[in-house]
């Protein structure tokens, strides 16, 4: 049997629009890896991956998992997991380092595969695949560190250190908007410790996954240490979250997934990352044309669809109309279009359901007094297209400036002083990055210490994160894991503290000191 499952909104929207929808049969099947084997899902149905810019173009027929298919796949998992935890992890690192290597070399092939599959423009898919070598790279390193510490014991002739060891079958989910490198930075930190992964991708992006799996693969990791099972989040994410035999979730996608994730998850660890609400603070004594390019970047970069995106601007007063002067202009030479041509500067959103998000969300804006300053629209052409938006004379309690639109939507707040403009930036549920233009460093520094965010850049925009520094947020972005760097390594370890005594007598700790 065949559905259309993800994607089928969009192509009965497509047919009233008058597209001819590719014939399914003509496409690449894909298939579930589970125990190092390409294989049929036990449920018998398909869905299809298209191109947003191009929604009749399908990019291939992928399986669509159920529970049986979980249940082979963390057994596999559970299979591989003794030789694989045993293998040391320098030699681990070298599987990676292979694929690293791999990726590098396809690098090319795998962006225009994402611009089709997810829309991004090329430049920003192949930061993207980018953005995989390196933390693949980065990981692979790691498999010479994994550092626990050594510390004195208050005892003589007793060592005490401490060892990070795997937590055992990880369930990695994913979404949509970094296909390649969200799914790098789990599987690569869980491999790395030595544990075994089930991984369930976003149903918008299953050929990055699958390409991402195919590396791993020829690169030589032994059958059953990834496992992927695509599929949808209710039926294959689910169950994987419920699943007694995995040790530890993780998670990065909306927040209302992320909380019935948490509800059902037990006394598993469970890291989740979620959205933002992100704001960039332009002072009055900025460089305006710097702050412009951090807008123009953070705002409408990935068609605004990043956790980090700007989708608040909180302007000082006394610069606000030639700040949305300057705005405007530019926001007005963007060009939409299909991310494969060089000229584009914005591609569509992921799917229709996006696109209408969008419009109703502004809607929301015109009805609560916001003034639409440009765009607001869906443009009569093919794709799931929406125009830059930017609204002005918003307020904090307005939703389009507290909800997380995740699509090319900006609210401008005006703010009378430093202190004022932090507030704003701290009035919402979300806590993951966040920016501030000054050339005051005093101001600068003001910001780093009272803005609640994971992340706050200086003169830059709210986006750029580096693989080898921790990545996450606070409130409602996150449970507190981070990922990348050092503490990428925490939420796939568990730490082992030992007790080495060899005074050949019983010692006993806080009794015999004393
Ligand atoms: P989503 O929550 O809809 O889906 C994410 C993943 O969860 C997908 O694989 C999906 O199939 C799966 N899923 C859906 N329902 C599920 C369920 N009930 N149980 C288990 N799994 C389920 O999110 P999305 O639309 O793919 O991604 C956009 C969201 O991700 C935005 O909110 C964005 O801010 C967030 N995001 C956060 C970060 C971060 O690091 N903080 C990075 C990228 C994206």
């Amino acid at each position: 049997m065949v559905t259309f499952h993800v994607h089928e909104q969009s192509l009965i929207k497509n047919r009233i629009t008058g597209y001819v929808v590719e014939n399914m049969s003509d496409h690449k099947n894909h298939k579930l890896f589970i125990g190092g084997r390409w294989v049929d899902s036990a449920s018998g149905e398909t869905f299809s991956s298209d191109n947003p810019a191009k929604p009749r173009q399908i990019l291939g027929v992928f399986q669509k998992g159920c529970k049986e298919d979980v249940d082979q796949a963390v057994e596999a998992a559970e299979k591989a997991f003794p030789d694989w935890s045993g293998t040391p992890a320098p030699r681990r690192g070298l599987v990676l380092l292979k694929a690293a290597q791999s990726l590098r070399k396809n690098k090319e092939r795998l962006a225009r595969e994402m611009t089709m599959e997810m829309g991004k423009v090329i430049q920003e898919s192949r930061g993207d695949v980018q953005e995989a070598i390196d933390v693949t790279e980065y990981m692979a390193g790691e498999g010479r560190r994994l550092f626990g510490f050594t510390t004195p014991s208050e005892l003589r002739k007793k060592l005490c250190f401490t060892m990070r060891m795997p937590v055992g079958i990880c369930g990695l989910i994913t979404p949509w908007n970094f296909p390649l490198a969200i799914p790098a930075q789990k599987i690569m930190a869980a491999l790395i410790c030595g544990n075994t992964v089930v991984f369930k991708p976003s149903s918008d992006t299953p050929l990055c996954a699958t390409r991402l799996v195919e590396v791993l693969k020829k690169a030589g990791l032994p059958g059953g240490v990834l496992n992927m099972v695509t599929g949808s989040g209710e039926d294959v994410g689910m169950t994987i979250v419920k699943h007694e035999k995995v040790g530890a979730i993780s998670f990065t996608g909306h927040k209302d997934t992320g909380a019935a994730i948490l509800r059902v998850a037990g006394l598993k660890k469970v890291g989740l990352e979620m959205g933002g609400k992100n704001a960039i603070i332009v002072m009055d004594d900025a460089d305006l044309d710097l702050a412009v390019n951090g807008v123009i970047w953070g705002g409408y970069g990935t068609t605004g669809q990043r956790c980090t995106a700007a989708s608040r601007i909180v302007v000082h007063e006394k610069i606000k109309s030639k700040f949305e002067k300057m705005l405007v202009s530019r926001i007005r030479r963007l060009k939409l279009g299909d991310g494969l041509k060089p000229r584009t500067d914005v591609g569509p959103l992921i799917n229709v359901a996006a696109q209408e998000k969008s419009a109703k969300y502004v809607e929301i804006g015109k009805k609560e007094g916001a003034k639409l300053l440009i765009g607001g629209e869906s443009p009569k052409m093919e794709g799931f297209f929406f125009e830059p938006t930017l609204f002005t004379d918003c307020t904090i309690d307005m939703r389009i400036a507290q909800e997380e639109i995740f699509g090319p939507v900006v609210s401008l707040i005006s703010a009378k002083s430093l202190y004022e403009a932090i507030e704003v930036t701290n009035s919402v549920e979300y806590g993951l990055s966040s920016a501030i233009y000054t050339r005051d460093v005093n101001k600068a520094c003001e910001a780093i210490m009272r803005i609640k965010a994971g992340l706050t850049y200086i003169n830059s925009s709210t986006v750029g994160a580096e693989v080898h520094l921790p990545f996450g947020g606070v409130k409602h972005t996150g449970t507190g894991t981070r990922e990348g760097g050092i503490e990428g390594i925490e939420e796939f370890s568990e730490t082992k503290t030992v007790y080495v005594d060899y005074s050949g007598q019983l010692q006993r700790a806080q009794i015999d000191m004393h």
